[in-house]
C-alpha cells in the first residue's frame, strides 16, 4: 500500500506496477482477432470468445461447447485470465445493494457497488486501487494511490455484476446492468486510457462490448481540465459529473486539493464546453458538510454560477468516514439550500445515500480488509 498522503498534497502518476496479464477485455475486437491469429488461431475464434464473454457472460472453458476442448483452456488462459477475485461481499438494503471487495493480481484490492432500484441497476466501480486526489473528506484520498487499474480490470467489475443478474443472485429477478458510474475509488481523469478503453466496451454492443447505453454511463472527476476536454473529443456521449462541493476557490482549494491547479471557473468552462459539444446535462457533485459548505450564501453563489446553464446539482449528505471530523448539514440547512438553488432556476436533487450501512457509499470505499461482515 501507498503512504499516506500529506495535507493537500496531489498525485497524479501513479507509482510504476506490474501490469496485470492482458486480457480480452482491453482490446478491440480487431485486437482481439490478431491476438487470436498470433496463437496461431482462426480469426473467429476472437468473436466466439467475445460471445462467452461479453454476451453470454461467462468465463469458464466448460461452458464453451462451440470450441474445440484443448483451444478452450488455451485461449481462455491466454485471453482470459482471472483478473478478481472476491474477497468479502456486504450487502444491505435487502440484498438491493452489494459491495464486492476484490483482490487484484498484485494483491492490491478495490470495491465496487451494485445497486438495484425499481427501474434500473446501477455499478459503482472502481478505476485506480486508491487515489491521489486527496481529498481530506473522502476515506478513499485518505489511503492514497497505490496504482492504475487496467480496462480489463475496470470492466470485469461490470461484467461480475452482469453475471450475478443475469444469474438472480440479486434479489428482484434476473436482471441487467443499466447504468455503470466511475463513482467508485479513484480518479479516473487520472487514468484516462484506461478508462476511456473501459467506457469503449462497455457501451460498445455486444459481443465487442456489454451494449450498455453511454447515456447511462457516467464519469465522475474532481476536475482535471484537460482531461475533460479530451473526454468531449471522444463522440462518447457519457454524463460528465464534476465533483465540485464548493463554489468558491477558498474552500475548494482546501475540499477539493486539484483546485490549486485548476479553479473554479476553469473546471465550469470545460464543464459547458463539455455540455455543449456532447449535449449532455453535467452533473455537479456537492456533498452537504455541516458548517463547512453548507451556507446559503455558498448556495446562493452556486447558484449564480449555475444558472442558465445545461446542468443538474447532486447535494450529497455528507457520509461518516474514519477520522474525519465532518458530519452531515442540518436537515433546514440543506433544504435551504435546495430553495436557493431551485430559487435560480437550477435543476437540483438530494441524493439517496445507498449503502451507508456497509461503507459503500460515496467517499467511504477504503478497501480495508479487517472490516466486519455484515450480511
Ligand atoms: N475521483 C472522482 C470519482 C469518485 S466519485 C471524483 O471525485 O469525482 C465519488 C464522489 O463521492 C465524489 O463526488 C466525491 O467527492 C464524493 N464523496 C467523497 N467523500 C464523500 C463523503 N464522505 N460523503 C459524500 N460524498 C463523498
Amino acid at each position: 500500500m501507498s503512504e499516506q498522503p500529506k495535507t493537500g498534497q496531489l498525485t497524479f502518476v501513479a507509482p510504476r506496477r506490474a501490469k496485470p496479464q492482458r486480457h480480452l477485455a482491453d482490446l478491440t475486437m480487431a485486437e482481439r482477432r490478431a491476438a487470436v491469429a498470433e496463437l496461431g488461431e482462426k480469426p473467429f475464434r476472437a468473436d466466439q470468445l467475445s460471445r462467452h464473454y461479453f454476451t453470454r457472460l461467462t468465463g469458464s472453458p466448460e461452458q464453451m461447447t462451440d470450441l474445440p476442448g484443448a483451444l478452450r483452456e488455451r485461449l481462455v488462459e491466454q485471453l482470459m485470465p482471472p483478473l478478481l477475485t472476491s474477497v468479502r461481499e456486504i450487502t444491505c438494503d435487502g440484498g438491493m445493494t452489494r459491495k464486492t471487495l476484490w483482490k487484484l493480481f498484485d494483491g492490491s484490492l478495490v470495491e465496487s457497488v451494485l445497486m438495484r432500484y425499481p427501474d434500473r441497476v446501477t455499478m459503482c466501480v472502481s478505476s485506480q486501487a486508491g487515489c491521489g486526489m486527496n481529498c481530506p473528506f473522502c476515506a478513499t484520498g485518505q489511503a492514497g494511490l497505490t496504482r492504475n487499474m487496467s480496462t480489463a480490470e475496470i470492466v470485469e467489475q461490470v461484467v461480475a455484476g452482469a453475471r450475478a443478474l443475469a444469474g438472480g443472485e440479486v434479489p428482484g429477478g434476473p436482471g441487467r446492468v443499466t447504468n455503470v458510474v466511475f463513482m467508485g475509488m479513484g480518479e479516473p481523469m487520472a487514468n484516462y486510457k484506461a478508462v476511456i478503453g473501459a467506457v469503449r466496451r462497455l457501451v460498445d454492443p455486444a459481443p465487442e462490448g456489454l451494449g450498455i447505453s453511454a447515456r447511462g454511463v457516467t464519469v465522475s472527476t474532481v476536475g482535471l481540465v484537460p482531461a475533460i476536454g479530451k473526454l468531449a473529443d471522444e463522440g462518447l456521449p457519457v454524463t460528465l459529473a464534476v465533483s465540485l462541493h464548493a463554489p468558491d476557490d477558498e474552500l475548494r482549494d482546501t475540499l477539493v486539493p486539484i483546485n490549486t491547479r485548476w479553479k473554479v471557473a476553469e473546471v465550469l468552462d470545460a464543464a459547458w464546453s463539455y455540455a455543449a459539444k456532447t449535449k449532455r446535462r453535467v452533473s455537479i457533485e456537492y456533498a452537504l458538510i455541516k458548517d463547512i459548505n453548507d451556507q446559503e450564501w455558498r448556495a446562493d453563489l452556486l447558484g449564480r454560477l449555475l444558472k442558465g446553464k445545461l446542468v443538474h446539482v447532486n447535494l450529497i449528505p455528507l457520509n461518516p468516514t474514519p477520522g474525519s471530523k465532518w458530519t452531515a448539514s442540518r436537515p433546514e440547512d440543506e433544504r435551504a439550500f435546495v430553495r436557493r438553488l431551485e430559487f435560480h432556476g437550477v435543476a437540483v436533487t438530494v441524493r439517496d445515500t445507498r449503502g451507508r450501512e456497509i461503507d459503500g457509499a460515496c467517499g467511504q470505499l477504503a478497501a480495508a480488509p479487517q472490516e466486519p461482515v455484515v450480511t
